[in-house]
């Protein structure tokens, strides 16, 4: 029985991981190039961003395990706070790296963007439409994907129809920057509820990153990306690097900036299970929309979902 897992996220790789120890053949299809999804590190000339999520928080053991796990094999380490009780996990040496422990050995195909998916009798037919148009086919299907573009995906299933139209997401613009002056005084973290500069991080001192000019990452807050959701990257790139500067309260010359628009970042309303699952249409979907805005929430809910494919009373 194969089973087909849309998405290399945290997610779809949880899932993915746990099936595939029990024995289960498991492909996994991303259309991005790289692993991890919204755990997202980009490299370049530049520096090393951390430009989605930032740390990682344990509160469930299964995923403690999986941390402390990917610690020793050197895919996470901690950041030392001083402000906060919680332990704060990263990924190394970038956030995209804390997926690399559920990845290894497994069967995954980047650049594979799913463009439709079929039922038939004797299970699914998946249409993909990157790197070039083919169709693959499996026993069971897993949509480990923000639920907005699962909505698209199964348009034609009406049953997850009102589960996956109740979840809603709030956007992000990030913006990522190197300064030429080491903001000395400042602290490595700023957050405030909203605004251009709702989070704001040193990336630079968290543990395995390269040392050298300074880099920081700023999110915009929920209010303001959806304000400015649709604006230009040059604007917008401009408003939050003005925000920056007002925030560092010193000259700065900035040597280097960038945005992203995440459109679905941070999950608002959750849909309050930890999973979807249609045993007899054979089709699971997970996601950290299940649970919450967090990565824990993303492993939890795939985990879970493997857990209950595989028929585990307590998944
Ligand atoms: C800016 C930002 C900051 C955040 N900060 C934190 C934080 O500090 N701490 C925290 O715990 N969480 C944070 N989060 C949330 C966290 O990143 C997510 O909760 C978690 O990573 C979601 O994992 P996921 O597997 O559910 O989805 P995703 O990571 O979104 O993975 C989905 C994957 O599916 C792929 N995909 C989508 N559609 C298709 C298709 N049609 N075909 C093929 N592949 C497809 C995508 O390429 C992606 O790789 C942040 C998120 C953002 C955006």
């Amino acid at each position: 029985m194969t089973t087909i897992i849309i998405g290399a996220g945290m997610a779809g790789l949880a899932c993915a991981r746990r099936l595939a120890d029990a024995g289960e053949a498991v492909i996994v299809l991303d259309k991005g190039r790289g692993l991890g999804g919204r755990l997202a590190t980009r490299r370049g000339d530049a520096g090393v961003f951390d430009h989605g999520a930032q740390y990682v928080t344990a509160r469930a053991p299964a995923f403690q395990t999986f941390l402390d796990q990917a610690r020793t094999s050197g895919a996470a380490g901690l950041w030392p706070r001083r402000d906060d009780d919680e332990a704060w996990w990263v990924g190394e040496p970038g956030m995209s790296g804390l997926v690399a422990p559920l990845a290894e050995g497994l069967d995954i195909r980047r650049s594979h963007r799913v463009s439709a998916l079929r039922k038939f009798e004797a299970g699914w037919l998946i249409d993909v439409d990157q790197p070039t148009s083919g169709q693959i086919s499996a026993d069971r299907v897993v949509l480990a994907i923000p639920a907005p573009q699962a909505r698209t995906l199964l348009a034609g299933h009406a049953d997850f129809a009102a589960p996956l139209d109740a979840v809603v997401y709030a956007p992000c613009w990030t913006l990522m920057l190197t300064v030429s002056e080491t903001l000395g005084v400042a602290p490595d973290v700023h957050r405030s509820s909203d605004g251009p500069c709702a989070w704001l991080a040193r990336n630079t001192s968290k543990p395995g990153r390269p040392s050298g000019q300074e880099a920081w990452v700023m999110q915009a807050g929920p209010r303001w990306s959806e304000i400015h959701l649709e604006e230009d990257a040059a604007a917008v790139t401009e408003r939050l690097c003005d925000a920056f500067r007002d925030w560092a309260g010193v000259p700065v010359t900035i040597l280097h900036a960038a945005v992203h628009r995440w459109r679905y970042a941070r999950v608002m309303e959750a849909l309050g299970e930890p999973f979807l699952w249609d045993k007899d249409q054979d089709l699971g979907l997970a996601g950290d929309w299940c649970l919450g805005p967090r990565v824990e929430a993303a492993f939890l809910s795939g985990h879970r979902l493997a857990g209950s494919m595989l028929g585990h009373q307590t998944p």
